[in-house]
């Protein structure tokens, strides 16, 4: 089975909707200048909720090749959820994918396995495709339990899902000490992790599903080390963060295969 390589650059809280603009042009033309071949890498942005309509109209009008999600969902439809933003919104703006479960929100805003995986639910109900975000803090990795703890992650934010649902997924391994520090794992260490996360897939939900989700690395990928880490068997792309909002890098990253 080969599974179709996932760059997704995540914007964070960065970027106006005029601002995005720019970037997502920017990034159509130098994928375009590197003969970029959506059939060897999928391209996605993934932007703060109030640009989603802009790169939506962007992408379609144009026919730009790229796709693009959501940062975050409600864990509801609909209602008195001031400020949530819910999967059938997004779903109705054409998004393919939302992350859920980034540190960034485990860290500051409480999420636990348990709201990840009713977060991730909710998004395949609405016919998109959860970025399911794993990974360790620093004192876990010196401790040397990342592959166990890492583990009882997945354990929590697959719990319930079918074996379909899962096949579809993207799975995030993002090494919190390794997200936004410059310090990237290396390329044996993403393996390390992204081959457990697979082998723990295939016990609970069997060969096909295991064969079929992608497991992408995040933490610090740049075009300089992209190369490195997409040559492990297990990884099958990365969640991008900071050098994502360089279209110039982020179209270099996307573009691995060719170097
Ligand atoms: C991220 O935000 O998911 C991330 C990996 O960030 P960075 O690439 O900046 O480390």
């Amino acid at each position: 089975m080969t599974r179709l390589p996932l760059m997704a650059g995540n914007w964070k809280m960065n970027l106006n909707h005029v601002e995005a603009t720019g970037v997502v042009q920017k990034l159509a033309w130098t994928l375009a200048d590197y003969r970029y071949d959506k059939k060897l890498c999928e391209a996605a942005v993934i932007v703060p909720f109030t640009d989603i309509r802009t790169v939506q109209n962007l992408v379609q009008g144009d026919r730009l090749p790229l796709v693009f999600g959501a940062q975050d969902v409600s864990l509801y439809d609909s209602g008195a959820y001031t400020g949530e933003v819910s999967a059938p919104m997004l779903a109705k703006l054409d998004c393919t994918y939302v992350v859920v479960g980034h540190s960034e929100r485990r860290e500051y805003h409480g999420e636990t396995d348990e709201i990840i995986n009713a977060k991730a639910k909710k998004v395949l109900e609405n016919s998109m495709t959860p970025i399911i975000c794993v990974g360790e803090k620093l004192d876990i990795r010196k401790e040397g339990t990342h592959v166990e703890y890492v583990l009882a992650q997945i354990n929590g934010v697959l719990d319930g899902l079918s074996s379909e649902q899962v096949g579809a997924a993207v799975i995030a391994y993002e090494p919190v000490w390794a997200i936004g520090t410059g310090e990237v794992a290396t390329p044996e260490d993403a393996q390390e992790v992204c081959g457990a996360i697979r082998t723990r897939v295939e016990e609970l939900f069997g060969s096909d599903a295991s064969q079929s989700v992608r497991i992408q690395y995040g933490g610090s990928v740049k075009a300089s080390n992209v190369v490195d880490i997409m040559n492990q068997s297990d990884v099958d792309g990365a969640l991008v963060g900071g050098a994502s909002l360089d279209p110039e890098e982020f179209a270099r990253i996307v573009t691995f295969y060719g170097r």
